[in-house]
């Protein structure tokens, strides 16, 4: 049984006392009815202030991206040692606006989630397709080229991974997978790791991203194979994202 995990992407949005009101918020809000795990992604800047808010509470934060580096020259990185030194959990890698505004690709995120893993922290692998490759029929193709590198990775441990399928036409923009198309290519992706992890495929968590709301999130979540949700635009709403917790 895979418990539901819900991760908020605050992106690069909010002032320290914005944040500071959100994650109060929040955190008050989650109790004992809400039996999914949850976190919250913040720039790097509000790391320490969650640290200080949160404490030891059910709420858990993430960071957007890590460096693959461990330390040195690299103006501007932030390394996953550093992360945890913060009481960081989670760390998204490979979200679609690293690889396209950013130009990450899949070798460099690779080793990414391998810095992530030896420093403690468990990363969440973002997959997806654009749009005009789920027009051209080629979101299988696109996501197993994502996937196959990180899942033939003898460095990769697959039981400290969560993978996120997040169409990249339906991040921030209103328009949804149907709960259909995705629990698709969710089976999909757990068939891919099947294939290579026999025993590891049923435990590993896939959330589902792109344009979650409170409205439609139960009916993706009661999906087999969608295990939660990573959530931008709604995790910035206090109402919104406890009532996706809810949901989840
Ligand atoms: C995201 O950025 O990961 C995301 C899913 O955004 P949104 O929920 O706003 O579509």
């Amino acid at each position: 049984m895979r418990q539901a995990l819900v991760i908020g992407n605050w992106k690069m949005n909010g002032s320290l006392q914005q944040s500071s009101e959100l994650l109060h918020t929040i955190d008050s809000a989650i109790n004992d009815k809400i039996s999914a795990e949850i976190g919250v992604c913040v720039p790097f800047v509000y790391i320490d202030l969650a640290r200080r808010v949160l404490g030891s509470s059910k709420l858990k934060t993430g960071a957007q991206t890590l460096s693959e580096f461990k330390s040195g020259a690299y103006t501007g990185e932030v390394s996953a040692d550093m992360l945890t030194e913060f009481d960081c959990h989670w760390v998204l890698v490979g979200h679609s606006e690293r690889r396209q505004l950013f130009s990450e690709k899949n070798a460099a995120l690779v080793l990414k989630v391998i810095a992530a893993q030896k420093a403690g922290l468990t990363p969440v692998y973002c997959v997806g397709e654009t749009e005009a490759e789920y027009k051209a029929g080629d979101r299988f193709k696109v996501i197993d080229g994502q996937l196959q590198g990180l899942l033939t990775n003898k460095e990769v441990d697959l039981k400290m991974l969560v993978l996120a399928y997040e169409p990249v036409w339906a991040i921030g923009t209103g328009m949804t997978a149907s709960p259909e198309d995705a629990q698709e290519v969710h089976a999909f992706i757990r068939e891919l790791i099947k294939n290579k992890a026999e025993s590891t495929a049923d435990k590993i968590r896939i959330l589902y991203g792109g344009s979650v709301n409170a409205n439609n999130a139960a009916s993706l979540f009661v999906q087999q194979d969608i295990d939660g949700g990573l959530i931008g635009g709604a995790s910035l709403d206090a109402k919104a994202f406890i009532s996706i917790c809810q949901k989840a």
